[in-house]
């Protein structure tokens, strides 16, 4: 699967996705992540990629053509296969992410993330390039770069093999609390902060149930 990341600001994206399993899936070469800087594709000799709003109001605007370049050139400007690839672009006025739109975007070979900033973007970018707009959830930040991170991890934990053999309790089970040593931990002299005995009990039907109940 691959995902591209069309941003103004692409080195937001180095530290993170270096680290643990999106680390692990790009070098198995089971996940490819690219990021283009929608200023490359500028088509004026100082790079702009915004501009004020017409009608007026607060705050720049990240401009049409740019990121139409760009996504036309990472598409090689050949009709995109609809079933294969999916632009996404990043706005308070999408849908709101969650694990279903995750598990339905799993199924596309090549995901194109339009990242905004400022006051957004030319409106004809989720008109004309955009497949859909989605939002993380409802406040603001201040550009889609974080809710690209958050769509590429919550997509790849459902490509299999990305978690490697070992399961996730939530994908399994449903979310329940979790302990592990010391059973007992003293974070001052007379307190006590304790696992709850059923988890020590070996009695596996007990724990079961007990997590359920949680
Ligand atoms: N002026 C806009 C906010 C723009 S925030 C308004 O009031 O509606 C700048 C960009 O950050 C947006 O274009 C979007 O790409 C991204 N963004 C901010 N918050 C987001 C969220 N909760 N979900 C998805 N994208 C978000």
């Amino acid at each position: 699967m691959r995902f591209e990341i069309l941003t103004i600001f692409p080195n937001i994206f180095d530290s993170y996705l270096k680290e643990s399993f999106l680390k692990r899936a790009q070098k198995s070469g089971l996940i490819k992540i690219a990021t283009h800087n929608i200023r490359d594709y500028a088509d004026d000799k100082h790079k702009k990629v915004d501009d004020r709003p017409f009608g007026g109001g607060p705050g720049m605007v990240l401009k049409v053509g740019p990121i139409f370049r760009a996504v036309n050139d990472i598409t090689h400007g050949k009709q995109k296969n609809a079933k294969k690839t999916r632009v996404i672009l990043f706005s308070l006025r999408g849908k709101r992410l969650d694990a279903k739109i995750a598990k339905r975007l799993v199924k596309y070979d090549n995901l194109i993330l339009i990242c905004g900033r400022y006051e957004g973007v030319d409106e004809r970018v989720a008109q004309y390039v955009a497949d859909e707009e989605i939002s993380i959830g409802d406040y603001v930040l201040s550009g889609g770069e974080l809710p690209a991170m958050v769509l590429m991890e919550s997509v790849c934990r459902f490509i299999p093999g990305f978690l490697g053999k070992s399961e996730s309790l939530e994908d399994f089970k449903g979310s329940y609390p979790a302990y592990t040593r010391p059973e007992t931990f003293a974070p001052k002299k007379g307190k006590k902060w304790s696992v709850p005995e059923v988890l020590l009990s070996g009695d596996h039907k007990k724990i079961e149930e007990w997590r359920r109940n949680r």
